[in-house]
């Protein structure tokens, strides 16, 4: 496209001036192709897609760094959830209000919202395809746009959600309705899903079979009550600490692990759950239910599926290290969307958030990124209404832990760390950019010991 092409297109001076920057259309030493341009109507310097945890952090970041007026967000959502939450507004701990703001108290002052969906991608161009045939281009891309949730992969649902006795804490829609389903447990079965695809927080399936667990204890109602939790996977956390950790919280408080079985099937007017039998191909079971609390199959979101952008699975193809995609040097990603191996969670995309400020910095300077992401990941284990077991871990799904102590102890601290503490770093500090993941705050404590 040519500059006075581009120019007609213009809809506004702000959206031309960088047409006028001195040096903007030049490549970089390293091959930066920041040239290419569509037609469209607004430029950023930073464009920014998705406003959750990931995309608000990285706006603060950005702004810090290039000026709140060159850089930009596209989220649809009105509303900003703190997700972390919605594990204790499934167990009647908190309300699901606590974890919502309206996005525009999240977006950083002065950074422009473009209140609209990514409907393709275009790296090619520098340009992103919003609804209503709008297009953005950008000098930067940082792609932040979560993971999709897939209740209607399972039959029956979601409609089977106008039921009782079903809940699922993974939507702001369904997260109320785990905690009436656990209110209304008279007597039966009380089942908990993890399906046969990647997620969002792994543990968060479990976390809430512990606080239904001590639900029905302190009501008295336990000794009616059959737990199992069907899971898709052959183990029950992907670290060994942990997991052996797990295996005996299960074990201590009579709680059924069935390993390979994925949810099919909800036939929510009978209350009967199907799964079928991953080691036995066509080989189905039917369990009754009085309580159901569904982890749906998760997948790359639409827009990002046989994009450009995007490996063979539909993810974002990014650097492991450095958080820089593989083909494209300007454009960056972050949190759940990344092909990023380790575990999707809040305290990843933190960690995330520093490395990739780091890395955008030196690439604005046509240098090389050094700083290096471990894959730092962090899954607080709720295993009752004051215990946590804190797990942190790295690419290796070796412990990386913050604290000093050994943290696959159930302890009081690390629930109310998780409960009180976190939110309010999350508010606070992640979403305005000041919070890099606890690497200083081990380092520190670690140090501190020697
Ligand atoms: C029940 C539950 C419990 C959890 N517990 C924990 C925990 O204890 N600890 C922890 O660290 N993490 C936890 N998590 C995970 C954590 O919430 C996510 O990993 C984190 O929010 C990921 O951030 P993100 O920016 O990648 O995605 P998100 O925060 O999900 O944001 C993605 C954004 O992209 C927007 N978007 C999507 N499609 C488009 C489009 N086409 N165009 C524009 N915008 C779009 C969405 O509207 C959304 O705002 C939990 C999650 C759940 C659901």
């Amino acid at each position: 496209m040519s500059a006075v092409g581009a120019v007609s297109s213009c809809s506004s001076l702000r959206s031309c001036l960088w047409l006028l920057k001195p040096g903007m259309q030049k490549m970089s030493s390293f091959g930066l192709h920041t040239a290419a341009r569509c037609a469209a109507r607004d430029y950023y310097e930073v464009l920014v897609l998705g406003g959750g945890a990931g995309g608000i952090a990285m706006s603060a970041r950005m702004k810090r760094k290039v000026g709140a007026r060159n850089v930009a967000v596209v989220e649809p959502s009105k509303t900003h959830y703190y997700q972390p939450l919605w594990t204790l507004v499934g167990g009647g701990v908190k309300q699901l209000a606590a974890s919502a703001r309206p996005m525009e108290s999240v977006i950083p002052a002065g950074v422009e919202w473009i209140k609209s969906r990514v409907i393709a991608l275009d790296p090619d161009k520098n340009c992103v395809w919003l609804e209503n045939d709008v297009k953005v281009s950008y000098k930067y891309l940082i792609i932040a746009l979560g993971i999709s949730l897939h209740y209607e992969k399972i039959k029956g649902l979601p409609e089977g959600f106008n039921h009782p006795k079903i809940g699922s804490n993974y939507s702001a829609q369904t997260v109320e309705k785990t905690w009436r389903a656990l209110q209304d447990f008279k007597e039966g079965n009380a089942i908990f899903t993890f399906p046969n695809t990647p997620v969002k927080c792994a543990g968060a399936p479990q976390k809430i079979m512990y606080l239904s667990d001590a639900y029905l204890r302190k009501t008295g109602k336990r000794p009616k009550a059959n737990i199992m939790f069907n899971t898709s996977l052959g183990v029950i956390f992907a670290v060994k600490k942990y997991a052996d950790a797990l295996l005996e919280v299960v074990k201590d408080r009579d709680l059924a692990v069935n390993y390979k079985r994925n949810l099919i099937e909800v036939r929510a007017d009978k209350q009967e759950a199907v799964f079928e039998n991953l080691d036995k191909p066509g080989v189905t079971e039917v369990h009754q239910y009085e309580m159901l609390h569904v982890t749906p199959p998760m997948g790359p979101p639409a827009v990002l599926i046989n994009s450009p952008v995007s490996d063979e699975n539909g993810w974002v193809d990014v650097d492991k290290e450095t958080l820089q995609h593989k083909k494209y040097p300007n454009v960056f990603a972050i949190g759940d969307c990344t092909n990023l191996p380790t575990s999707k969670t809040a305290a990843a995309v933190a960690a995330q958030s520093g490395v990739l400020d780091k890395t955008i910095s030196l690439v604005m300077k046509n240098e090389l990124p050094v700083k290096k992401y471990d894959g730092y990941t962090s899954c607080p284990l709720v295993t009752g209404y004051n215990k946590v077991i804190l797990a942190e871990f790295d690419y290796n799904a070796q412990p990386l832990e913050t604290f000093p102590i050994d943290q696959s102890k159930e302890r009081t601290t690390m629930y109310h760390m998780k409960a009180d503490m976190m939110p309010l770093l999350y508010w606070n500090a992640l979403l305005k950019g000041y919070w890099g993941g606890p690497a200083p705050v081990r380092k520190l404590l670690h140090l501190g010991l020697k």
